[in-house]
């Protein structure tokens, strides 16, 4: 554990970081297997703490936190070698024979900022990406999911030396911008909401930090008439209401072709029941909503649209059931805000033009899924709505996938990581043109008259 004022751990950081220790690859080698031992040591607290937090059951955690944050680190073990090599790149005719590189290097002491949904993987993968890429680390964990961040407290004290890696604990709002008054990161690695994002890039601009932004939004779900409606409704039904549908990646609002509308919500209503029983609020599989204000908020949008299914909600126990709603206004604020919980409007279109209507209300989704069985279509789609991420008859599995980057475009965030975004997210790569001093033509040098034909041949 970090002793000391926090302005003297940072300077501490800022001098570990200056000391050249974190740069050779045996040492950020060693880093990433010891995250994943303490990780897997400590896989029952981690249960625990995602019970107390959020109400999930161990097989939720292991599939969106524990198991995913593992094969985050395995697969950065595994290529952490490579990805530190410098990478020689083509050097233009002007130049030659000069040789380029672009030399990997790790950008200094960063600031990573994660929020309460997924409170583990959503704050320590970006953390994988900056420890790997040899940097040193602060992180800021939510304070609304309270056991998830006090046991990353004890995995961090543990695992790593003082110098390398520290959690600062609190309200953001209060401790980011006094962090930040005296101390200047070298980049912030935000996940959270819109507003925050950026009040954080407000606070970033004051002193030209780079920042990455991982924000939300409300994903759009599109079911043409030609999709497979039992394979749309398990899959829609299990990426809006795992993790009572606080989840970045959720489908916000559903928009489905007329002709199947009634289909696709009968064979939904059997999915709910299948995978969370007839009284979901007994079931162990099901999670609770994280705090009263955004149960508060969460059970307002229940009036505004007419309950096709589910709508029980239990103050005491944070408990909201899997609801769908139909007739709700554009304008009601359940189409305005981001819902962030298990409460999904369904809209209906004839043509495509009519869906598109409905997304450009809320442009820039950070994922958005197509359900069809046309290719033609699928890729109409793609083209036609901006979006950072998505899947094609499937929600919220992309997000799983390392291979793929992970990212927002406009309102929904900058800058994208998982796999090897991560490493190159805190990773500054240095261009460096080397020149051999056996030819060195006049050419290049004054006096320049007479030297256009050839300057002309050479650059153009
Ligand atoms: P939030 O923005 O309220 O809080 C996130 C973090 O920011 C917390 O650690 C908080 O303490 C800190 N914070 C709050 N105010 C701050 C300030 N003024 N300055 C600095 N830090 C501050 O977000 P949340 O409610 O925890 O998460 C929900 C939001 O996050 C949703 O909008 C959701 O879509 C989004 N989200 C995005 C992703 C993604 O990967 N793109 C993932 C999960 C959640």
């Amino acid at each position: 554990m970090n002793t000391g004022t926090q302005k003297e751990q940072l300077t501490s950081l800022r001098q570990y970081f200056d000391s050249s220790i974190t740069r050779p690859y045996a040492f950020r080698l060693q880093q990433l297997k010891q995250l994943k031992r303490s990780i897997l040591a400590h896989e029952q607290h981690i249960n625990d703490a995602l019970q107390a937090d959020l109400k999930k059951s161990p097989e939720e955690t292991w599939v969106t936190e524990t198991g995913l944050l593992l094969q985050e680190i395995s697969h950065t073990i595994k290529h952490l070698k490579q990805w530190m090599q410098p990478e020689r790149v083509s050097t233009n005719l002007l130049n030659l024979p000069s040789s380029s590189h672009l030399y990997p290097s790790p950008l200094g002491v960063v600031l990573v900022i994660g929020p309460w949904n997924f409170p583990l993987q959503l704050l320590l993968i970006p953390v994988i990406g900056a420890i790997a890429a040899g940097n040193c680390v602060v992180m800021k964990p939510s304070e609304f999911a309270p056991a998830t961040a006090s046991l990353i407290e004890k995995i961090i004290a543990e695992s790593y030396p003082p110098g390398l890696a520290m959690v600062v604990q609190g309200d953001g709002a209060s401790v980011i911008p006094a962090m930040m008054n005296d101390f200047r990161f070298d980049h912030i690695f935000y996940t959270g909401s819109i507003p925050v994002g950026k009040a954080i890039s407000q606070l970033a601009a004051k002193d030209l930090v780079p920042v990455t932004l991982e924000l939300g939004g409300k994903d759009p779900c599109i079911v043409e008439k030609d999709a497979d409606m039992k394979v749309a409704a398990r899959r829609i039904t299990v990426a809006k209401f795992s993790n009572a549908g606080q989840m970045c990646v959720a489908p916000d609002y559903l928009i489905v072709h007329e002709d199947v509308k009634d289909k696709l919500l009968s064979l939904m209503k059997e999915a709910i029941v299948q995978f969370y029983g007839k009284e979901p609020a007994t079931t162990d599989g099901y999670c609770k909503i994280i705090n009263e204000k955004r149960f508060d908020k969460l059970v307002s949008y229940l009036s505004q649209g007419n309950i096709v299914y589910g709508g029980e909600h239990d103050r005491s126990s944070l408990f909201i059931d899997p609801t769908v709603l139909d007739n709700v206004s554009l304008d009601a604020p359940v189409m305005n805000e981001e819902i962030f919980g298990p409460v999904l409007p369904v809209f209906t279109f004839r043509v495509q033009e009519e869906a598109l209507g409905i997304i450009k209300r809320h442009p820039n989704p950070l994922s958005f899924y197509i359900f069809t069985s046309s290719r033609k279509r699928e890729r109409e789609w793609i083209e036609k709505v901006q979006f950072g991420n998505g899947c094609v008859n499937n929600a919220a599995w992309q997000f799983t996938n390392h291979h793929l980057p992970f990212g927002g475009i406009g309102q929904s965030g900058s800058g994208s990581y998982h796999g090897k975004k991560s490493f190159d997210v805190f990773t500054h790569k240095k261009a460096v043109m080397r020149t051999p001093a056996w030819f060195d033509p006049d050419l290049k040098y004054p006096p320049m008259k007479g030297k256009l034909k050839l300057l002309k041949f050479f650059l153009k």
